[in-house]
């Protein structure tokens, strides 16, 4: 049972091997062609989603799917106006939509916008398809991501600094935005979910994360309920103490950050962690023996789901997605590891 391993895994239990997978887009173009879905119909219809999505398991060999391949679902919903790209290009929005904390409004009814309702019925035909076979792992965005979608990165940066106030009361309104849809998502089957909040080293210092973000953060582990795995990009090495008293049950680390074993270190055993593949130098530039390396790294240092590190490009290589899963069942067949604990 694929999907009870992986939540263990989220869990940070003990479990008979390394979980598989990521809670991000593990979408390429070979991959697309390969399931005969692409983008940009597998934003908008939820068939050519699950499709596209489902391959994550049964093409990639994965204990988890994620159908949710873009940043712009719930942006979308409340009116940013985003172009969903092409087979080539994920979809972007250019455009802030408001300018101050006072000009957020938000309803529920958000949820039955298509942008939000299509990956809450793809979710529903996945955990139909799946059952208990694979994990069904939705996708939300914390309020720190949500705030550059509505006001522009540049203007909420600068008013972090200029007045940290009105951004403080800004994340209180868009986490109401977060905690809706992740329900929404969970009551439409999804097993877990990733909650992703781009608070990345160059954009955010570790005081900023501790004082805007880690309460919010340890309050949607207790509002929304379900197993949950915070991704941040990049170099994160300086607030895994912080993330860690979130009581956020994973962390899906970006290799940029150091070796999976100083990341086992700063994350200590309580938190589960997931990653461990880089994008760019394995995923896309390199070949299967460097796949191998750093699936043997990631056991090695305990790492409890082993897949790449974030959103891969759409330009990387099939056949390293595929090895991640082959390596780690051969690397654990050949050791004969009984129990992967931490
Ligand atoms: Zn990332």
């Amino acid at each position: 049972m694929s999907a009870k391993l992986f939540l263990d895994a989220v869990t940070a239990k003990n479990t008979s091997r390394p979980a598989i997978g990521s809670g991000t887009s593990i979408v390429t173009e070979e991959l697309m062609t390969v399931a005969d879905a692409y983008f940009p119909q597998a934003h908008q219809d939820p068939k050519d989603m699950a499709k596209l999505a489902i391959t994550g398991h049964t093409i990639l060999g994965y204990d988890v799917v994620m159908p949710l391949f873009s940043v712009w679902h719930e942006s979308a919903a409340i009116g940013c106006p985003v172009k969903w790209g092409d087979r080539l290009h994920m979809p972007d929005c250019g455009k802030a939509i408001w300018k101050t904390d006072s000009d957020i409004k938000l309803s529920k009814d958000f949820l039955l916008h298509p942008a939000a309702k299509t990956p809450l019925d793809a979710i529903a035909i996945l955990k139909k398809e799946l059952g208990n076979n694979c994990a069904v792992c939705g996708k939300v965005f914390g309020p720190w991501t949500l705030g550059y979608h509505v006001f522009g990165i540049e203007e909420f940066l600068v008013n972090t600094l200029l007045d940290p106030d009105m951004i403080k009361r800004a994340i209180d309104k868009l986490k109401q935005l977060t905690i809706w849809y992740a329900k929404a998502q969970i009551e439409a089957g999804a097993d877990c979910l990733l909650l992703a909040d781009h608070a990345t080293r160059d954009l955010c210092g570790p005081d900023m994360y501790r004082d805007f973000l880690l309460p919010v953060h340890t309050e949607l582990v207790e509002k929304i309920g379900c197993p949950l795995i915070l991704h941040i990009c990049g170099d994160t090495k300086d607030r895994i103490g912080h993330i860690r008293q979130s009581r956020i049950h994973c962390f899906h680390w970006d290799t940029k950050s150091g070796h999976p074993q100083k990341i086992r270190d700063l994350a200590g055993t309580k938190l589960s962690l997931m990653g461990g593949i880089s994008n760019i130098e394995t995923l896309y530039a390199g070949t299967i023996e460097d796949v191998a390396r750093q699936v043997d790294a990631s056991i090695k240092a305990g790492i409890n789901i082993i897949g790449p590190e974030c959103a891969v490009p759409l330009n990387a290589k099939l056949e390293n997605l595929r090895a991640i899963s082959d390596q780690v069942n051969l690397l654990i067949r050949n050791t004969g590891s009984a129990e992967n604990s931490i």
